[in-house]
């Protein structure tokens, strides 16, 4: 360990119990997403804790069409100079499975309740990285700014669109760190999406005279058979990035993820209607790949005289920065000096906020405690000495990249 690294550790250790408290208190707070509840309460005690750690810190409203309960965009930040550095994550968090959850326990070193892994632990981990290197004097030439949405489990239109919508994010700056769950890995990629609702119209016919009907059923089935060929197709075109081992390589197609239609049993269903969901890998055009899946169903459809929609529902670009980027090559050496073995790069299965800052040119990556495996399920936890070690990366990695 460097003499560095030594001060920011002693700087961390002694607040261990502190971190822990407050990752008690932003647990207790329920924001579950959908429907996206006491965002509000979680953002005032979020500006709060950044005003007690020494940071400037900001409540920014957002208006517009949504369906959140009274959000903000938290945005804390401290240093100055010329450089900027971002910290990244969401305080929203995925349905409880039991309102225990919302309970932290401390069992064994290890932080159990909703919100522990994905991401409230991680906000902790900042907001103390950030702390640190400012009162260390680790920030000679820059500043941190740290920003915290509200919606990231249902799209993140609302939070990190606002971001970007309202030019809040400088593309100019040297980094994006988002402390998402990647386990001991750094990811620097992630996937792109596109889902889909394919709806098809028929005419009903009781079964007795059923064919009198337009049977939307078997337009359903004719229209799926060739994307599932697609899928098929794009799970075997592998990625160039590195993934955490086991994981699967190609792109990957949800057909009929959900599907529904029909008035009864007895009758010909004059609806049908199915979705698409897909994870691309970031060497993929979405455009080009949504065009093609729209002229399968098209020219599926055609064939059977179908008549049918496509709702396009969800459409995200991928993130990329290769981990020879000089931004890479510096969060990798400060992982390995807090953890004393070398880094390793992976690419995210599904997708990141990483995407907004990437799609202005900033290099970005997701570090952070926790297992993404365990996280949206009832046993989400995090180790205590990784949240207290993610601090120690993220101070250390501002002190490089803002020198
Ligand atoms: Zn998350």
């Amino acid at each position: 360990m460097s003499a560095r690294s030594d001060r920011v550790a002693q700087w961390l250790e002694p607040r261990t119990e502190e971190m822990v408290g407050l990752l008690s208190r932003l647990v207790a707070e329920p924001t579950e997403n959908p429907p996206g509840t006491g965002l509000g309460r979680c953002a005032r005690l979020l500006e709060e804790e950044m005003r007690r750690l020494g940071l400037e810190a900001e409540l920014i409203d957002i208006t517009g069409p949504h369906r959140l309960e009274d959000p903000y965009v938290v945005r804390g930040s401290t240093g100055d100079g010329a450089k900027l550095l971002y910290f990244h994550g969401h305080y929203d968090v995925v349905p409880a499975q039991d309102r225990e959850q919302f309970r932290l326990r401390r069992e064994n070193g290890e932080l159990i309740g909703r919100g522990t892994a994905d991401m409230k632990g991680g906000i902790v981990s900042m907001l103390y990285g950030a702390a640190a290197a400012k009162e260390l004097g680790l920030l000679t030439n820059g500043r941190v700014v740290v920003h915290l949405v509200p919606d990231e489990e249902t799209g993140s239109v609302v939070g990190a669109g606002h971001l970007r919508d309202h030019h809040l994010i400088d593309p100019s700056a040297v980094a994006v760190v988002t402390g998402e769950p990647s386990g001991t890995s750094i990811w620097n990629a992630a996937r792109g999406a596109i889902s889909l609702r394919v709806g098809f119209e028929g005419r009903e016919a009781h079964v007795g005279q059923a064919a009198f009907g337009v049977n939307t059923f078997a337009h359903m089935v004719h229209v799926a058979r060739p994307l599932l060929a697609y899928a098929e197709e794009m799970a075997a075109k592998p990625t160039g990035y590195p993934m955490d081992p086991g994981d699967p390589t190609g792109s990957m197609v949800v057909v009929g993820g959900i599907c529904g239609g029909g008035s009864n049993f007895n009758v010909v269903p004059a609806d049908a209607w199915f979705t698409v969901d897909s994870r691309f890998n970031p060497e993929e055009d979405l455009h080009a790949e949504l065009e093609r899946m729209r002229a399968l169903i098209r020219d599926a459809a055609a064939e059977v005289d179908a008549k049918v929609t496509v709702e396009v529902t969800q459409f995200q670009p991928p993130a990329g920065t290769p981990a020879e980027h000089p931004a890479g090559v510096a969060l990798a050496r400060c992982v390995e000096e807090v953890r004393g073995e070398p880094a390793r790069f992976a690419m995210c299965g599904g997708i990141l906020e990483n995407r907004w800052y990437d799609q202005l040119g900033v290099p970005a990556f997701a570090y952070g405690a926790g297992r993404l495996d365990v996280s949206h399920g009832p046993h989400e936890r995090v180790d205590e000495q990784e949240l207290v070690r993610t601090a120690a990366v993220y101070a250390l990695y501002a002190a490089d990249v803002l020198a």
